[in-house]
């Protein structure tokens, strides 16, 4: 291939500018985005103002603030839909994912007769089968029985004919990633929920590696719900508030999980023992917003609107797409092997990198000025986010790894992971 390949797409990059946004540290190429997006000025600027409006406005804040924090969830959940394809009242920014999950599963689970089974796969975040193994605990099932984990043919991918074949008429409820965090393999969402509906059974997605990255059409695919962070590609900080999706067929469920910011907003401060729920997504909320750990959404979401989902989802397969082929002819003969899908429908925003010696190559990575992310055993896991990564970055990502190998500098590190990654 052509070295200077990365002039040319650099060139024509129209997103390049969007670079500028953002707190990159000189020499360094971020390639973690898939684990903790960067923060932004505009980001840094709305967290600010919602610390300004606290010092200014004390209880005020609630109502009258530059960015009231009343109707802040709402708001942003408006803000946020497009990304998703949802209708704006079908959206809020609320909680944690894992508690989105909670609150979901205790609203959407009904077991009744046979059909008293959850779909899930066995590559998901740990979190997610944790969470639904306790929901079914809760409800004096045996996990053993009831969680049915779709099986993996290679150890990377799920395949859509396996999910639906185990959608037996016992599944009542199905929760999958839309992107698998580890190979990054996209799964066919409108297939899966259609074979979903043809038997009766709910289904929702867990967003975390697909919002920000890959558009979505979650109301015309007719999904039910779905829930994501906020923190990786959306940017909006360590423990940001995440998010959650539910199709407005199903607004006037009562939620699983009631609390008094779920209320009709108009009642809210009736302080009626009886609760009146809203009537939109907004009712799956359960107490006061995290406000400070909302306010970098609010720029972070202008930088999305600007830069617009469709472009950055062009751009994400093009970086992928130059990063594989890099990989390919530069470090051939390295032992290392590509474990993501290579079609741009079923690939998502990160090239999964396997090699026997992952955690070392990571640890000389970070050490060569390169910020990868490792999950054990074997996997590299790079991520070239269209708003911070230019062409050029990727090339000088891959040379410094040849370098690495060629040296083989990651001898002199044990190939064991660090705490976190
Ligand atoms: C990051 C991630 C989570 C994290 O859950 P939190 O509750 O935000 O800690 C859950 N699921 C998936 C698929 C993820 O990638």
């Amino acid at each position: 291939m052509e070295l200077g390949k990365w002039k040319e797409l650099d060139e024509k990059d129209f997103l390049k500018n969007f670079k500028n946004e953002f707190y990159l540290k000189e020499g360094v190429l971020y390639l973690d985005g898939n684990s903790l997006g960067l923060l932004s000025k505009r980001a840094e600027k709305s967290l600010l103002e919602s610390l300004n409006d606290w010092k200014e406005c004390g209880i005020d804040g609630w109502m009258d603030g530059k960015h009231p924090w009343y109707t802040l969830s709402e708001e942003l959940g408006k803000k946020l839909s497009p990304l998703i394809g949802a209708n704006p009242e079908e959206v809020i920014i609320t909680g944690s994912t894992t508690g989105n999950l909670h609150q979901l599963t205790s609203t959407f689970f009904k077991p009744s007769g046979s059909k008293t089974k959850i779909l899930a796969d066995e590559l998901t975040f740990p979190s997610d089968i944790y969470a639904l193994k306790s929901q079914l605990a809760l409800r004096s099932l045996d996990p053993g029985q009831h969680l049915i984990r779709v099986k993996s043919r290679d150890g990377r991918m799920i395949e859509e004919e396996d999910i639906i074949k185990a959608m037996t008429d016992e599944a009542a409820l199905i929760v999958l990633p839309s992107v698998l965090y580890r190979s990054g393999q996209l799964l066919d969402m409108k297939r899966l929920t259609d074979e979903a509906h043809k038997r009766g059974i709910l289904i929702g997605f867990d967003l975390c590696h697909s919002i920000g990255a890959v558009p979505h059409q979650l109301s015309e695919w007719n999904v039910d719900f779905a829930f994501w962070c906020n923190y990786k590609y959306l940017n909006a900080g360590p423990g940001s508030v995440a998010g959650l999706y539910i199709n407005a067929k199903h607004f006037g469920k009562e939620p699983g999980l009631a609390g008094w910011f779920g209320s009709n907003k108009d009642k809210q401060f009736d302080m009626n023992h009886d609760f009146v729920a809203a009537d939109t997504a907004g009712a799956f909320q359960i107490g006061t917003p995290h406000v400070l750990s909302t306010a970098p959404l609010i720029g972070s979401l202008e930088i999305f609107e600007e830069a617009g989902m469709d472009r950055l989802r062009e751009k994400s397969l093009n970086l992928t797409r130059y990063m594989m082929e890099l990989i390919e002819t530069e470090l051939a003969g390295f032992g290392f092997t590509i474990g993501n899908p290579r079609d741009d429908i079923r690939r998502g925003g990160h090239v999964c990198l396997e090699h026997d010696e992952a955690a070392r190559i990571c640890k000389s990575l970070k050490e060569n000025g390169i910020v990868p992310d490792f999950r054990a055993p074997n996997v590299i896991r790079l991520a070239p986010v269209a708003l911070y990564t230019s062409f050029e970055d990727v090339h000088e990502a891959v040379q410094r790894l040849k370098k690495i190998m060629g040296e083989k500098q990651y001898e002199k590190f044990s190939n064991v992971r660090e705490v976190i990654a």
